[in-house]
């Protein structure tokens, strides 16, 4: 049985087991890494991040229905045939990606999260990710034919939870390591300043672990309320919590002041939805999960 403490070097480790932290030790082991070590600071039964809170809609540039077809579960040849799906090319994507951020989108992220989408995708579903069609959220029956609209055709089976599940599968299947309780707390450098390990508490005991490259992928700070407030502004404190409530900005936080990494994105600016004022305020509901919802609510004059 692996242990995290044997002395077998680690080629890769992971910090952070939510869709990023997975696709990336998977691509990692896929590619030859013999160690391959993820830890989450979650408990098991906390896992896989925000990841496992969402529905699991994948934007993609496709080609239209043809594209997607062999890599879903959920629309036999018969159902094909009572489809109208128009492709959506990468100026799609990109006029989406500039309208929804205001232009202030990272220009050379998010040519690769365009160019390599579709490549993306079929990667997942070559290393067990479930894909269906999206026809709850994305397409309406008009004269007996499903009309897809926008550009996320696509869902995983069983929305977040069913992704993460299969992603852990996956992973497993190529051998990496998986240690949940087990939050990284700070980067260690050598003489030239290079990453040669991460400190983490494990059984609440700090521990180096030695790591010959490491990948951040621990989330941002959405359950933190002191840096919603810092970052975002007054009042975000109070903001109801709708996934894990794990990701705290940790890693942003050791990143900089470890590493002197360079803070980039947009701090005062998040992606929020109507949610549902009853709902827990400090954390998600793992099992109702993203169905606190509200897209609309009824107006009785
Ligand atoms: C309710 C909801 C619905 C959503 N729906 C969608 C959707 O349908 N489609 C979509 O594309 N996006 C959706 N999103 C956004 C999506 O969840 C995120 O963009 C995505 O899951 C981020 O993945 P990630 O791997 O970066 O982070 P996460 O999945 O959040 O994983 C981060 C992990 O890091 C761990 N961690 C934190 N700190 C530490 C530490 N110090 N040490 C070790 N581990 C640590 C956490 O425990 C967590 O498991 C939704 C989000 C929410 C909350």
């Amino acid at each position: 049985m692996s242990s995290l403490f044997s002395s077998d070097i680690i080629d890769v480790l992971v910090v952070g087991g939510g869709n990023a932290g997975f696709s990336a030790a998977t691509s990692a082991a896929e590619s030859g890494a013999r160690r391959v070590v993820v830890i989450d600071k979650c408990p098991e039964d906390w896992a896989g991040g925000n990841t496992c809170f969402t529905a699991g809609a994948f934007r993609t540039v496709h080609t239209g229905l043809q594209d997607l077809i062999p890599i879903v579960n959920n629309a036999d040849s018969e159902t094909a045939k009572i489809i109208d799906m128009e492709p959506y090319t990468p100026q799609d994507f990109r006029k989406d990606m500039d309208r929804m951020t205001s232009g202030r989108t990272d220009p050379a992220l998010s040519k690769a999260l365009i160019d390599e989408s579709n490549a993306a995708i079929k990667w997942l579903a070559k290393n067990g990710i479930r894909f269906q069609l999206s026809f709850n959220r994305q397409a309406y029956k008009v004269d007996g034919r499903y009309k897809f609209w926008g550009g996320m055709s696509l869902k995983t089976e069983d929305g977040g939870k069913g992704l993460i599940r299969d992603h852990q599968a996956g992973a497993q299947r190529y051998g990496v390591e998986i240690y949940y309780s087990t939050p990284g707390k700070r980067l260690v450098t050598n003489d030239t300043g290079a990453v040669t390990g991460v400190v983490v508490a494990y059984n609440g005991v700090e521990t180096l672990l030695r790591t010959k490259s490491i990948i951040l992928a621990a989330g941002g700070f959405e359950a933190n309320p002191r840096m919603r407030s810092q970052f975002l502004g007054p009042g975000w404190d109070l903001a109801h919590v709708r996934g894990t409530p794990f990701n705290t900005g940790d890693a942003l936080e050791f990143a900089i002041h470890d590493v002197n990494a360079r803070q980039a994105g947009n701090w005062s600016g998040c992606h929020s939805t109507c949610w549902d004022a009853n709902s827990p305020t400090e954390s998600g509901d793992r099992l109702i999960s993203n169905e606190f919802t509200k897209s609309g609510v009824y107006y009785i004059p």
